[in-house]
This record gives structure tokens, sequence and C-alpha cells, in this order.
């Protein structure tokens, strides 16, 4: 099948899934994760609408970004760091992204708002929550996550939109939805507290529906979009 039938099967999906949920489909946003994939899938998507993508591998994502904007001037495509960030690599995130989604460290976050170029808006930011407990070991403990949020909520470069988790794989849908609605809870938690997001970053091709149901308002889909990826990545 095509990566245009594929994403028309995905937004199907989707909006399946929030109709069992009792939600409106248009507040659900579909990140397609184009790493491994080259520019020319990228631009295959772009053609059937979407307009999101995320990527993993920073030298990876900064070629892809540059092939397609000289390839297709006229798109106007937002890009998501997704992947695991390493404090020395936090300038490139920078200048070339509109989100990112895995900042689970103060020092991380602070880099990336000191190096965002003035002239571009305040970067998007998720805080990538460990809720699956001690075997994962990314993401900031449930327990740190207040003291980290209001960090992030004061530095200038960046605007903090909310969380985002990798659970670890369950095969059936109670058990997925479980971690997902611990998401949920901190996210109402930081909104007692008087910071307000509306952004939770939670949901992949095998437990999508799960994270629709406990409130994801991003889905971050790549196999199902481009197709399997090379076993080495
Ligand atoms: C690769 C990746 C995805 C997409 O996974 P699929 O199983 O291909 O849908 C989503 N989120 C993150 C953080 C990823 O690394």
């Amino acid at each position: 099948m095509s990566i245009a039938e594929n994403l028309h099967h995905v937004g199907q999906a989707i909006a399946d899934a929030a109709r069992r949920a009792a939600r409106d489909p248009a507040g659900v946003q579909l990140l397609a994760v184009s790493k491994t994939f080259a520019a020319d899938a990228v631009i295959a998507a772009a053609d059937a609408d979407q307009r999101a993508f995320g990527e993993n591998y920073l030298q990876e994502a900064v070629d892809k970004i540059a092939q397609v904007k000289v390839l297709r001037p006229d798109l106007a495509l937002e890009w998501h760091f997704i992947g695991p960030i390493q404090s020395n690599k936090t300038r490139p995130v920078a200048e070339h992204f509109d989100w990112v989604h895995a900042v689970d460290r103060e020092k991380i976050a602070r880099r990336l708002s000191e190096q965002r170029p003035a002239q571009m808006p305040p970067l998007n930011i998720c805080l990538q929550v460990n809720v699956s407990g001690e075997d994962s070991k990314s993401g900031v403990a449930p327990e740190e996550l207040p003291a980290l949020a209001q960090v992030v909520a004061a530095l200038p470069n960046l605007r903090l939109r909310g969380l985002m988790a990798i659970p670890e794989p369950a095969d059936d849908y109670e058990s997925q939805r479980k971690p997902f609605a611990l998401l949920r809870e901190l996210q109402a938690q930081l909104a007692a507290q008087g910071i307000v997001t509306d952004t939770l970053s939670m949901g992949m091709s095998a437990d999508m529906a799960a994270a629709i149901a406990e409130g994801a308002t991003i889905v971050r889909i790549g196999t199902a979009i481009f197709g399997k990826r090379d076993y080495a990545k």
C-alpha cells in the first residue's frame, strides 16, 4: 500500500478510537514518525496532507529537513524531535525543530532555551515521564515531575506543552491503558498546581487506541504509515 493509503487508514483508526472514547477526532493529532525513511517518503506524506513529522536520530533528521526544504520549499512542515537528547547535541535540536518530546532533565531544558535562535518562536516542549517504573531508564520519575515542570515553564525560549511517555509494551488493552491513565493524572496534578498544559504525547502503532481512550492529543505513528524499518535501527 502507498504512504497516502496508509495515512488514510491511520486517520480512520484514530477517528474510530476517538469516537469510541466519546472524543472529537480533531483533538488527536497524528505525528508521522519518519525516522530511517528518506526525504521522498516525507514528501509523499506531505502531499497527502500530513504536516507534522517525528524524528529520533539527530544527524539524519537535520539532513532530511534540509533536503526536504531544497526539494520542496513550498511545504510548511512541523518537525518534532522525539528521540533521547545528549546534552552536547542540544544546539541543532534548538535550531531545527518546532517541538521536542523527550526532555527529562533540567540541564537539557536550560540549554535548549539558551540555544533557541532569537528570531524563532519558542520551542514547544513535552516532558518525558517514566511511567513504567524502574525498568525504563529514560523519563523523569513522577515524583520529580512537578519540580522539573516548574523550571521548564519559566524558561524564556521554551513553551511547556505537556507530557510524553513510552510505556513498556503490553499486549492487552487494559494493561496498555494504565500507564497512559497515569500520565493523564500527572498532567491534571500539574494543572492543579498552576502549570496548565494542552498536550499528551502518547500512543504508537501498537497501543494507539488505548492512548486515545486515556486522552492522547498526539499519537506518534511510524510503521503503520511508512512500513517496517530496517531492523538495525
Ligand atoms: C519509533 C518511535 C515511534 C513510532 O513507532 P511505531 O511503532 O513505528 O509506530 C513513536 N515514538 C517514539 C518515541 C519512537 O521512537
